[in-house]
This record gives C-alpha cells, structure tokens and sequence, in this order.
C-alpha cells in the first residue's frame, strides 16, 4: 500500500507521457489502443489502407482544369499518407475535435489519457491536464475534473493499462 505521504510536490510537477514501448513490453498493441480512441470515420478507415496515388497515367496534363484537379488529388494522397503511420497525429488533429472525445462518465484515467492523446502526446503536467479537462467539462462537476493533483498524480503513478510515465522517470505499474 502506498500512504499519503509518499506523494511528492516532485511529482505533481513532473511531466508525463504516454510510453508506446510500454504496451509491447506488457502484450498490448499500441495502435490497437489507439484505435478505439479514434472517432468513427478514422475508425472505418482501416490503418493500412490509404488512397492509391493517382496514377502517372493521368498525369498528361490535357487541360489547365485536369492539372489542378491532379494536384488535388495529389495533396490529399500526401496527407492521408503522412496521417496513416501516426496514429496519435490522426487523434490530435481530427477525434479529439470531435465533441464526445472526451466525456463526463469515462474513467479518470482514461480522460486523461485521451488528454496526452489530444496533445499529440507531448509531455505534459498534471496541472495542465486538468486545466484542458476543464473545457471537456463546461458545469465543472465532471469527476475528473474535481480531484486534487496529488490524487491524479496517485492514479497516475498507480496506473496498470495506459502506459503512462513521467519523463525521465520509472513506471509505477510496469512489470
Ligand atoms: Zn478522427
């Protein structure tokens, strides 16, 4: 059992992170995770598959009109293509702008851990955390959004399934 007092202020600053290494060390596939986070266009869309490049075959621009629309094509084909290999990119730019990204009954761990994904998981404090769980939650009665830092550091620290780590630092949960 871990006391009260084994919180410290250290880690309550401290930044965290989402580990992806951390879900193969324990089994887990990272994408697959990931994947159940992604809203549901992203969802259908399975994560090899991509648009085919317009062929070159079309590339003989016959009119000023064909060329655009080739370049179009191109563009879209270039950014489905740089979304496909990052997973986390495709949930900080398109499903965490979705309205239910994040809602009042999901677990506190799993809000936050869809905040670290909404941040294109770039370390972040815990404090920050919440103040971005607040715009998930406008009334402020959401149960995440009411527990101190320290307490969030606890859930944190003590967590088994998100792969959750400070920076720099150990795993609590790891195994
Ligand atoms: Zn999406």
């Amino acid at each position: 059992m871990i006391s009260r007092n084994d919180a410290l202020p250290a880690e309550q600053s401290a930044r965290y992170y989402i580990d992806a290494s951390w879900f193969e060390e324990n089994g887990l596939s990272f994408p697959d995770i990931l994947r159940v986070r992604m809203c549901e266009s992203c969802q259908t869309k399975p994560m090899g598959e991509i648009e085919e490049a317009p062929p070159p075959a079309e590339l003989p621009a016959r009119s000023r009109r064909q060329a655009q629309l080739y370049s179009g094509r191109l563009a879209a084909f270039q950014a489905s293509k740089a979304n496909r290999g990052d997973p986390v990119k495709t949930i900080r730019d398109c499903c965490s702008k979705r309205k239910n990204f994040i809602q009042p009954e999901m677990p506190t761990m799993e809000a936050i851990f869809r905040v670290c994904l909404a941040n294109g998981n770039q370390p972040i404090t815990l404090e920050h955390v919440r103040e971005q769980l607040a715009e998930w939650c406008p009334g402020g009665g959401c149960q995440w959004l009411t527990l101190p830092i320290e307490t969030l550091a606890r859930l944190v620290q003590n967590d088994r399934y998100y792969g959750i780590r400070p920076l720099g630092g150990v795993l609590a949960g790891a195994r």
